[in-house]
């Protein structure tokens, strides 16, 4: 049966209660789905030593914070936790189990398919995460590698490496704490580098990095690229002897423009200074046990963690040719630049045909603290008010 709602808000992560928590505020209504059978499913996916690396007062959804007491990085099961109350706090009872197969415009209405029937509504938020579907590179040779290929997102733990010799793919936040855990349980971790990196501390004199994001915002970005390196000469010295080259653009810079966030170092650094992590280039081909690195090296493995990030995989669902906001409309329906990338879509917070993006903003100042934000504003457009 066709059900009608004023506003339908599209996974329940932290943009979407976030949207609905301000939608609640509001007294606007409101219908959110979520195709997994619980809250904040990403966060239940991820590994188990994962925590933030944004401070929790900075990472804190509309209205209702982290409690005292958290640490000042939460953990994986504190975030979940802290999702579980938010939405309690607020009343928002998702419909679990309820995946929304396409998104199209129809007679000035938005018409979500899903396995239970139909939803029509005048607004729609797409809030189903930048970070949904995993992505693996594809390697020469890679159907004859004897051990598991594993994407970050099937890793729990280090304990089932323990004595073995793991490549971890990639150098962003989770290839350098999978890197960690795998040290920590006794395994012997190697990185995978393609590229020249960016590599800033977590904290900087006992300042949350994330806290210096958010001053660094405001100052003009060439500033900021200007104090970039020497502030990262004194923060991480040489990398070039490891074996890492770093990056032209700044941190900022690379979160802004590539919307790739740098590694926030928790310790990865001094374990390849301690040479408990070894550094390799990007992979050229795999054999059995062999790995072939670009510049001709190799080595053996019993097994490949790929940290090589998400796509947002907006398209899986939504018809772009339906939004005419969206310049994807302008291409007849090809993939926009970017997509491909993972650049697709934008965060949008106003919207002229009732369809709005939350989430989709990668910020020096950590995501969810962008994510707090476009709640606020979308909720405001929707119920045609000012922010609070
Ligand atoms: C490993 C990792 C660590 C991170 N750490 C930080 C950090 O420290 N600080 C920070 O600020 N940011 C961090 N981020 C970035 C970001 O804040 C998180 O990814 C956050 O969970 C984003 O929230 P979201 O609601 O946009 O997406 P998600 O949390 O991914 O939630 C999206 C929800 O939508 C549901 N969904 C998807 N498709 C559909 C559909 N078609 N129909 C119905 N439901 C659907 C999903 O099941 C999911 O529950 C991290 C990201 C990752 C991957």
């Amino acid at each position: 049966m066709e059900q009608h709602t004023p506003t339908l808000v599209i996974g329940a992560g932290p943009a979407g209660l976030a949207v609905s928590a301000c939608l609640k505020e509001r007294g606007a209504a409101f219908i959110l789905l979520e195709r997994a059978a619980e809250i904040g499913a990403s966060w239940r996916r991820h590994y188990e030593r994962l925590h933030l690396h944004t401070a929790a007062r900075h990472s804190s959804l509309p209205g209702f914070g982290f409690p005292t007491g958290t640490p000042r990085y939460p953990s994986r099961d504190q975030m979940i936790g802290y999702l579980i109350e938010y939405a309690r706090r607020f009343g928002i009872a998702p419909r679990l189990g309820e995946e929304v197969l396409s998104l199209q415009a129809r007679a000035g209405e938005w018409l979500a398919e899903t396995r239970t029937g139909p939803y029509r509504s005048q607004n729609v938020v797409v809030a189903t995460g930048f970070n949904a579907v995993p992505w693996t590179p594809a390697w020469r040779g890679q159907e004859r590698f004897k051990g598991p290929i594993l994407h970050s997102l099937e890793y729990r733990h280090g304990e089932p490496f323990r004595g073995q010799r793991v490549l971890v793919v990639g150098f962003g936040n989770s290839a350098g704490e999978i890197a960690i855990d795998l040290h920590e349980h006794g395994a012997h971790p190697t990185m995978a580098v393609r590229g020249p990196v960016n590599i800033i501390p977590r904290d900087i004199l006992g300042i949350p990095i994330s806290s210096l994001a958010i001053v660094l915002s405001r100052v003009p970005i060439r500033l900021a690229d200007a104090l970039a390196p020497r502030l990262s000469r004194i923060t991480t010295g040489d990398i070039g002897r490891f074996g890492l080259t770093r990056a032209s653009v700044s941190p900022m810079t690379q979160i802004r423009v590539e919307s790739r966030i740098p590694l926030v170092d928790i310790g990865t650094l001094e374990l390849i200074r301690q040479g408990h992590i070894e550094i390799r280039p990007g992979i050229h081909s795999l054999g059995e046990r062999e790995v072939n690195f670009e510049g001709g090296s190799r080595d053996e493995f019993d097994a490949i963690i790929t940290a090589t990030g998400f796509r947002p995989g907006v398209a899986r669902f939504l018809d772009r040719t339906a939004d005419s906001e969206n310049p994807a409309a302008n291409h007849k329906g090809a993939a926009p630049a970017g997509e491909a990338g993972g650049r697709w879509p934008r965060s949008r917070v106003e919207s002229d045909n009732g369809l709005y993006f939350c989430g989709f903003t990668v910020t020096p100042a950590g995501m969810l603290r962008e994510i707090a934000h476009e709640a606020r504003r979308i909720a405001a457009h929707i119920a045609g008010a000012e922010p609070s």
